[in-house]
């Protein structure tokens, strides 16, 4: 139990200071196309994850390398750059076919406003697919230029 304990938070401490390939390079790929990555709290509270449009900033909170949701959150903010992209600046519905999986539905239903649960439900789509990596990377490289 105790040794368990140890080896895990080893592993928590060597992920945080060493983020995963996928994380790294996901970054580095929006940080071409002008957006922000920055690894802080976001200005909205609770959030793991925050894109703003006006400035093309995403923030990440932190906690999601604790919690092992990193590249995850990293991967549902590149669908929104990607819809900002499609958008021209004001994130726009990519008209994506694939379904969100069943465990990300509450996520999405929260939202009250019709078209941002629209928004949400592709950036969950996308994230709870099995290649979420390679699609988010195919989406900034479709519709950001
Ligand atoms: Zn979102």
């Amino acid at each position: 139990m105790n040794k368990f304990l140890i080896a895990n938070s080893l592993f928590l401490l060597s992920q945080i200071a060493n983020p995963e390939p996928i994380f790294l390079q996901l970054k580095n790929q929006l940080e071409k196309l002008g957006f922000h990555v920055m690894i802080e709290l976001p200005p909205k509270r609770g959030a793991y994850g925050l894109l703003r449009e006006a400035d093309k900033k995403i923030w990440i909170n932190p906690v999601v390398f604790d919690l092992n949701i990193g590249n995850q959150t990293l991967i549902h903010e590149a669908v929104h750059a990607a819809q900002v992209c499609a958008g021209q600046g004001k994130v726009k519905l990519l008209g994506l076919k694939i379904k969100p999986s069943n465990y990300v539905r509450p996520f999405f239903l929260r939202y009250s406003d019709v078209h941002r649960q629209d928004i949400e439900r592709e950036a969950y789509a996308v994230q709870s697919q099995p290649n979420s990596f390679e699609l988010a990377v195919s989406l900034l490289q479709k519709y950001c230029k």
